[in-house]
């Protein structure tokens, strides 16, 4: 079966749309899984049994169960007016914003690159680090959960070399992480201070996976100046905590993500 062109972007800016809605329940969910699993209690005020599937979709702030006809990506924002149906609690502009997002990132693959393997596997490391971005942005938490799988999933998307000889994409990863974590030794030796997380490293080695090594100066610079941005845009707004520190994973996501869909012949 063939599929036209325009069949296969609206098929995935849909995929897209609901991905966009199942990243919004892990971006919630996860941390507070981690927090448990960390602390060894569940006394947070979320229910009893609490992972990805369970409760079933619902309000953050009253934990009514959402019903499907509520649970439409984009739509049933719009027509709730970004309010809960039950007890008219604001819901985040980040719902409908994660599933836009997800959904025109999804498209985006879609016209870059033709229906099969390589862009399937370039959606799933796309809603990865969708993911990653917004939890990082957040809680200040890159989950090994998704670092890890981005990074096999890289190095599987490589082994014919759609984007990187598979080779590169080895030494890509290695020196993704060695560079940080070198980084991060340094500047510990020199200032007494954490400049980065590990989560740090172990993100650059996964988009070194799908990258290759050629490309991780372009992207380290790139990352750098969104570093700067995010850091005066925090400040500015007067949202920046008192010891300075900032996540610097939606940057290295964000510059990584730029890198993966540019194809070769185009970069
Ligand atoms: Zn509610």
């Amino acid at each position: 079966m063939s599929m036209s062109a325009n069949e296969w972007l609206a098929c995935m800016l849909l995929t897209g749309l609901v991905a966009g809605s199942v990243l919004n329940c892990v971006i919630w969910r996860l941390p507070v899984m981690m927090r448990r699993a960390d602390s060894n209690t569940k006394e947070d005020g979320f229910p009893e049994r609490f992972n990805l599937f369970l409760p079933r979709s619902c309000c953050p702030c009253c934990l009514q169960t959402i019903p499907f006809y509520h649970n439409i990506p984009l739509l049933s924002w719009l027509l709730l007016r970004g309010r809960c149906h039950h007890c008219r609690v604001s819901i985040s502009l980040r719902y409908p914003l994660i599933e836009l997002t997800t959904a025109l990132c999804t498209g985006w693959i879609a016209w870059c690159w033709p229906p099969g393997w390589y862009a399937l596997c370039l959606a799933s490391g796309s809603w990865l680090l969708i993911a990653l971005l917004a939890i990082d942005l957040e809680q200040m938490l890159l989950p090994d959960v998704l670092t890890l799988p981005l990074l096999w999933l890289g190095l599987l998307a490589n082994l014919h070399g759609a984007i990187a000889p598979l080779a590169d994409a080895v030494v890509g990863a290695v020196t993704g992480y060695l560079f940080l974590w070198i980084f991060y030794w340094s500047f510990l030796l020199l200032s007494g201070k954490e400049g980065l997380g590990y989560g740090d490293f172990k993100l650059l080695a996964a988009l070194g996976a799908w990258c290759g090594w050629q490309r991780l100066p372009i992207l380290l610079t790139a990352a750098s100046l969104a570093g700067i941005g995010l850091f005066l845009l925090l400040r500015l707004t007067g949202r920046l905590r008192e010891d300075g520190a900032f996540p610097f994973g939606p940057c290295l996501a964000i510059a990584g993500w730029w890198q993966m869909v540019t194809p070769l012949a185009m970069w």
